[in-house]
């Protein structure tokens, strides 16, 4: 057994064998992972290579609500696999791997910049967290929050469950999620991150800032693990 092995006794949530360093996963199966190269520093889609400041035609002509979004990786095999191990058992082990794998990437993206001053996670419907019992993306930005040192505010709740969006054309996405979030109570940060394992579309993502701008957020981030690739 060498030294690494003693130092990290991790092993790696994929492949099982020996992590070799502090997360449960090793480097060969991180660099598996599809990364979310050329985003758009907004909105995380795909931007032209040439695009100015690498932000995309969509977000140039009608910028959107939330000031950042950070999402490292695409939702692809073999990341998929660790994303819903995060919603099945106790979801800790995942959580602990992309909290680590996202904080990374957030030191990197803020380098020059401040950080939000709150972690705001996802709310899942109450029926939602019954079933599971527990938020994933809670677990998710404990860890973030705890790596930063940013403190979480479960401030937003969600008050309808929308039918899936994928199926739905953008319009009726936006109609779809109309109405979906709402604060819980006065908001006591002013520049909130709301944290999720993977964003799928935007207009959900829209739904969220615009209720945390409402309730007097002056910017909003957005923080995920992954993003779902572009059809
Ligand atoms: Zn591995
Ligand atoms: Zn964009």
């Amino acid at each position: 057994m060498n030294a690494l092995n003693l130092l990290f006794p991790g092993i790696c949530a994929l492949c099982r064998r020996r992590s070799q360093r502090d997360i449960d996963l090793c480097r060969e199966c991180e660099l598996a992972f599809e990364a979310n190269e050329r985003a758009c520093p907004l909105c995380a889609e795909p931007a032209p290579v040439n695009a100015a400041d690498g932000i995309c035609g969509a977000c140039i002509a009608a910028p959107p609500p939330w000031a950042k979004t950070v999402a490292p990786f695409l939702y692809t095999h073999p990341l998929e696999a660790i994303i819903d191990g995060l919603k099945s058992g106790n979801g800790l082990l995942q959580a602990r791997i992309l909290g680590a794998l996202l904080s990374r990437a957030v030191l990197a993206r803020y380098a020059n910049a401040p950080l939000p001053d709150a972690l705001i996670p996802v709310p899942l419907t109450r029926k939602r967290r019954f079933q599971r019992g527990f938020n994933q993306a809670e677990l998710l930005a404990n860890v973030v929050g705890r790596t930063l040192r940013l403190p979480r505010q479960n401030s937003l709740m969600r008050i309808k469950s929308a039918p899936p969006q994928r199926a739905l054309a953008r319009a009726a996405r936006l109609r779809n999620v109309r109405g979906a979030f709402a604060v819980r109570r006065a908001l006591s940060c002013r520049r909130p991150a709301v944290v999720d394992d993977v964003t799928t579309t935007g207009a959900t993502v829209r739904a969220k800032a615009e209720t945390l701008l409402a309730a007097g957020a002056e910017e909003v981030h957005v923080w995920v693990a992954a993003k779902t690739p572009a059809p």
